[in-house]
């Protein structure tokens, strides 16, 4: 299965640190790439420094507007996921979103314009209580692969960890300039 996600509607400055956490989630739990406008050009450095150290290659993508880029993606094959409060509930979708080859996941963060959930092939609530952005896509994003993502290889890895009962085991790549 692909997976990326948008996050929509980030504030100047104030939402800075959640669109990182959310990006952060995004790649520790398997999505290949996530797309947002460019708020904070920051973000894209945090993201290559975590890659270069922690392996892998997931992508962040500057857009300038999140509705063609939907568009796009509907007609490359991907199926919506709006994460909303007032959607439908996690327990009863999850095996439909398992089914599914190619994944678009929607993350709002103050104000959700209307049309999204149109534009939503599936409506997602993480519970009906309002929460968060970064662990209503946690939550998804383990439903989903149900644990799986946590198997993923991140190949070109500077450091690794050995997961350990006490303290911290980590191995180093030595490189060589
Ligand atoms: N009142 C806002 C709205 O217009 O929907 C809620 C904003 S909330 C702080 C930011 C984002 O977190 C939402 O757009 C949604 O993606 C996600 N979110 C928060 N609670 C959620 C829940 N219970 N289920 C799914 N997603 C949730």
């Amino acid at each position: 299965m692909v997976i990326e996600v948008v996050r929509i509607g980030q504030r100047v400055v104030r939402d800075d640190r959640v669109t990182t956490h959310v990006a952060l989630v995004a790649r520790a739990f398997g999505a290949k790439k996530i797309l947002m406008t460019e708020v904070n050009p920051d973000i894209k450095d945090t993201l290559e420094k975590i890659n270069n150290t922690w392996g892998g290659d997931f992508s962040i993508e500057f857009i300038d507007s999140w509705k063609p880029v939907i568009k796009m993606k509907k007609e490359n094959g991907f199926k919506i996921v709006h994460l909303s409060m007032y959607g439908e509930e996690i327990n009863d979708i999850q095996s439909d979103l398992r089914k599914e080859e190619k994944l678009l996941i929607v993350v709002g963060a103050e104000k959700v314009p209307r049309e999204i959930y149109e534009y939503a092939d599936y409506n997602v609530g993480i519970g009906s209580q309002p929460h968060s952005e970064i662990s209503a896509l946690a939550i998804l994003l383990d439903r989903i692969q149900q644990g799986n993502q946590f198997n993923k290889v991140f190949s070109g890895a500077k450091r690794k960890i050995i997961p350990t009962k006490n303290g911290k085991n980590v191995v180093v790549k030595e490189t060589r300039d």
